[in-house]
């Protein structure tokens, strides 16, 4: 596709980054290039059209496709953020990461009960952070329709830690 065409051009890959034996993919290069990121977001937001009421972004590169896409399909827009950042009724999600743990909160009462909503990140890698996001949005009482990424990272198979809803990868690697 277009955007897999950009994505491939401008991804770049540091060794041993945030630690020794992790390779980290930057997608930065791709969303600091015009066409490339929208790109991204005509592929992700077409290939769930008219399939979601909502799209939920994971802190932080999420926010970023998120609010696009939301503004492209004209849709709500929900913050999942690490915890501690957010007021009022949360629900929370405590989850294990490629390197260390963490924690997602969503603020509750944001959209009608059975909402359809799509999550989105920049990159899958274990499915931590997308299962635990898939659990809060179940938790809130919304049915999670899709999952959108630009990246699969498909060695660490964090697709079989995800339920039955479609995963849209924009390139697998
Ligand atoms: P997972 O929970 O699937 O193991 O990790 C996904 C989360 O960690 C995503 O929010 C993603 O931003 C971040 N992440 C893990 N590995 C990478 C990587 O190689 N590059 C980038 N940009 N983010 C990563």
């Amino acid at each position: 596709t277009p955007a897999a065409d950009h994505v491939h051009a401008l991804l770049a890959s540091y060794e041993d980054f945030p630690q020794a034996g992790i390779l980290f993919r930057d997608l930065n290069p791709v969303f600091a290039d015009a066409a490339a990121f929208r790109a991204l977001i005509d592929e992700l937001a077409g290939r769930f059209r008219g399939e979601f009421d909502a799209v939920a972004g994971i802190e932080a590169r999420g926010f970023l496709l998120a609010a696009a896409i939301g503004y492209a399909a004209d849709v709500a827009v929900l913050a999942v953020r690490k915890g501690g950042k957010l007021p009022g009724a949360v629900l929370s999600e405590e989850y294990d990461l490629e390197y260390g743990s963490a924690c997602l909160e969503l603020e509750i009462g944001q959209l009608a009960p059975g909402a359809r909503v799509l999550v989105v990140d920049d990159v899958l890698a274990t499915g931590g952070t997308i299962a635990a996001t898939s659990r809060l949005v179940e938790r809130a009482g919304y049915r999670l329709t899709g999952v959108g990424v630009v990246l699969e990272l498909t060695e660490l198979v964090g697709r079989t830690r995800l339920g039955d809803a479609p995963i849209h990868a924009i390139v697998a690697l």
